[in-house]
């Protein structure tokens, strides 16, 4: 269970964040959507204790996320960011395994999580040898998830992962990331300005401007009951295919 308890944060006086209530049960996937800017990104880092919020609360199993446990998790998160942010010089294999070695981790037992991750991730495994600027985009964001998934943490927090991607390569994504969501039973919250992409992965939807709450539910809530007129705006910017008959 995450939490955001009324929290705010405010970049030279200007707030990214502003008195955001957020909850994410175990096991369920989550995402935050809105434009360029509203805070979706410091979301995630809020989450992560990467920033420390001004005012409020963030909770990680009922437990004020205090600096001091930090570290601890870390361990326990994921997090995916839009270009992988892979070591570019470490091969697939190296990134991927970094944090295992440096818990000292026996051969064996990295060799073993590998081996499952390259499975989960349908990633080709002659790719382990290779560095990131010999992978194709999405080979990079499959090496990106399994570094993420390696030491099995509960939650996934993704930030914008397939926003890179041309529209072949992401929709094989998307359908590969839904069901390891679903095959992992992982606490997942994605971020994306995708709108169709975010009915795809979330049981429920959170939509922000400028750093606040604009609505929450499911895209047929958005569709059919829009909270104010920018959510109006921000459903009908998404283009559908119309074909004229
Ligand atoms: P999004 O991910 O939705 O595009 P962000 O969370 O990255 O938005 O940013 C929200 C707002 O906070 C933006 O106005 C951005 O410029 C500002 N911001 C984010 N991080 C920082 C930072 N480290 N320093 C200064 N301003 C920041
Ligand atoms: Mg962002």
């Amino acid at each position: 269970m995450l939490e955001l308890d009324r929290v705010s944060k405010a970049f030279g006086g200007v707030p990214a964040v502003d008195r955001l209530e957020l909850a994410v049960e175990a096991g369920r996937t989550v995402v935050v959507i809105g434009p360029s800017g509203c805070g979706k990104s410091t979301v995630l880092r809020l989450l992560l204790g990467l920033i420390v919020p001004d005012a409020g609360v963030v909770r990680i199993d009922g437990a004020p996320l205090e600096p001091s446990a930090v570290l601890q998790v870390r361990r326990r998160v994921g997090y995916v960011i839009q270009d992988g942010g892979l070591f570019p010089h470490l091969t697939a294999r190296r990134n991927v395994t970094l944090m295992a070695r440096h818990l000292r981790w026996p051969a064996s037992r990295i060799a073993a999580r590998l081996e499952r991750l390259v499975d989960l991730t349908r990633f080709p495994a002659d790719g382990l040898e290779r560095f990131p600027i010999e992978l194709s985009g999405g080979q990079r964001q499959r090496v990106a998830l399994m570094r993420a998934l390696m030491l099995d943490p509960d939650v996934l927090l993704l930030d914008e992962p397939l926003g890179a991607l041309d529209p072949l390569i992401r929709f094989d994504l998307q359908n590969d990331l839904r069901a390891i969501f679903e095959q992992l039973g992982k606490t997942v919250v994605l971020v994306t300005h995708d709108l169709a992409e975010a009915a795809y992965f979330g049981h429920r939807i959170v939509l922000l401007r400028a750093g606040r709450k604009v609505q929450e539910g499911s895209l047929e809530d958005m569709v059919e009951r829009p909270a104010d007129p920018f959510v109006e705006r921000f459903v009908r910017a998404q283009r559908t295919l119309h074909l004229e008959a």
